[in-house]
């Protein structure tokens, strides 16, 4: 875990360059994405878990945490099809229980993790059709999920918009953040988010 804001972190993974978020308050905390290691629940308990989108490296760990909330967007389904992609990166199966969002919100919706306010928003379809954008505000920091890559290029699959990507990102810099932490890859600034290339777009 480093320490990017007071109470703020990021967990950086070496598999598939994963970038988790975790928020803490007064004896409360939230995670962003449960990421792919179980270990970690012997770490931190969060009372919430916040996925950025369904794709399977943000959201296989979650059943190591429960009980917990667990929110996304209200299109964010998590079922099985999650796995059909995970089967293209690794040969052994998954044995576990994927766990669905127990709550869910449509745009914007304000949450007090141990008296810290913390906003998740939801500004368009872009790297999917639910991405969520978790803004710190008294920290200056915003969780992008994929919606921004550092280190690699970031990805545009078929469920992907590129068309709205932009517009996205700079409702996401209207933000004005001090950092900005991608899904994959080291913190960046506003200033990266700006000139990152759209991908998938002509
Ligand atoms: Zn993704």
């Amino acid at each position: 875990m480093i320490e990017i804001a007071p109470g703020v972190f990021v967990r950086r993974h070496a598999e598939l360059d994963l970038t988790l978020g975790y928020i803490t308050g007064a004896g409360d905390a939230l995670l962003v994405d449960s990421g792919m290691d179980q270990a970690l629940a012997r770490e931190i308990s969060p009372s919430r878990i916040v996925l950025t989108h369904n794709h399977f490296d943000h959201v296989l760990a979650t059943e190591a945490f429960l009980p917990c909330e667990v929110w996304a967007h209200e299109d964010c389904v998590v079922d099985d099809s999650l796995l059909d992609d995970r089967a293209h990166y690794y040969d052994e199966p998954f044995n576990g229980t994927l766990v669905a969002p127990t709550h869910t919100f449509r745009d914007t919706v304000t949450l007090d993790v141990g008296g810290r306010r913390v906003d998740l928003h939801h500004f368009g379809p872009a790297h999917t059709s639910h991405d969520v954008v978790v803004h710190v505000p008294d920290a200056g920091v915003v969780f992008a999920g994929d919606l921004v890559e550092q280190g690699a290029p970031a990805q545009a699959g078929p469920d992907a918009t590129p068309s709205n990507w932009r517009a996205v990102l700079d409702r996401l810099l209207e933000l004005d953040p001090r950092v900005v932490v991608p899904g994959h890859g080291d913190p960046v600034d506003a200033e990266f988010v700006r000139r990152m290339p759209i991908p998938g777009a002509s």
